[in-house]
């Protein structure tokens, strides 16, 4: 159903799961029409949102996400922001992990999310507004065991955030980096490595139940978009209030 809308469009990629749905359901409620990206587009239709077109892409396939955007801005608008979202984390020990692992993190989590920055940058530095929203993690700020390769990614995020930050500065468009602790989300599932998945869980028990919330950090990315277009929200560290590291 297309109702009238006078909110701006938002792309958010992994709508399907966790954060971007949450991000999806709030951004929804705020009247926002919505281009949602992920490759179970079931999942992001059994949201049933309005104005919202929904999308199997995957992030990697660069025409793939450039078509998806011209098509939603073709029937909403220029989007005025982006959250890229979608990303993997497959812990592993760096000394026995299939390095097939890190090309799919490295792939998703960095250039996937640079197919997303790409596919709305230039559109905005001409418009001279728009916010781009990057999902990186605390483990983009500090090391943890058995992360190496998925640490290099979201260090990657954090790096080309501010440099990104930087360069779109100048033409009035935000860089927002929200860097969450562990969320209750599908994310631990994909680790192939059984025994560090306990390892993970058991950590997550240990700081009481339940960690973050997807809602808890949808409203975080909520809070940053929805300051006025001429202050910037750098960066957003949240964690549960119990995790220590
Ligand atoms: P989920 O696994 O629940 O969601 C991940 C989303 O990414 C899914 O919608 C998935 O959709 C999508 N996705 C994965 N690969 C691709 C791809 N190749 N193309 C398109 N979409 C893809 O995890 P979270 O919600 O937790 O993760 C969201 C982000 O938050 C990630 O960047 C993650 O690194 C980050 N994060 C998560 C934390 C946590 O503890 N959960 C902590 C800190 C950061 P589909 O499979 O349908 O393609």
């Amino acid at each position: 159903m297309i109702a009238k809308t006078t909110k701006p469009l938002v792309i958010v990629t992994g709508a399907s799961s966790g954060i971007g749905l949450a991000t999806a359901r709030h951004l929804s409620a705020a009247g926002h029409p919505l281009l949602l990206l992920a490759r179970r587009v079931e999942a992001m239709q059994a949201l049933k949102l309005p104005n919202s077109l929904c999308l199997s892409v995957d992030v990697m396939d660069r025409a793939a996400f450039l078509s998806a955007v011209e098509t939603a801005q073709a029937r909403f608008g220029m989007a005025d922001a982006i959250v890229n979202n979608a990303g993997v984390m497959l812990l592993g020990d760096i000394t026995r992990q299939d390095p097939v692992e890190w090309d799919r993190m490295l792939d998703v989590n960095i250039k996937g999310l640079l197919n997303g920055i790409y596919a709305v940058a230039s559109g905005m530095a001409a418009r001279g507004s728009g916010t781009i929203i990057n999902i990186s993690s605390v483990a983009g700020r500090k090391t943890f065991a058995n992360h190496t390769a998925y640490v290099a990614t979201k260090f990657a995020v954090h790096g080309l955030s501010e440099n990104l930050r930087e360069e779109l500065a100048p033409s009035g468009v935000r860089v927002v980096t929200i860097a969450p602790g562990a969320v209750e989300t599908e994310l631990l599932s994909h680790t192939s490595d059984a025994a560090i998945k306990a390892g993970y869980e058991d950590w997550k028990t240990s700081m009481g139940s339940p960690v973050l919330s997807a809602d808890d950090v949808a409203r975080a990315v909520l809070y940053a978009y929805q300051q006025p277009q001429q202050v910037c929200i750098r960066e957003i560290v949240l964690a549960a209030t119990r995790q220590q590291a």
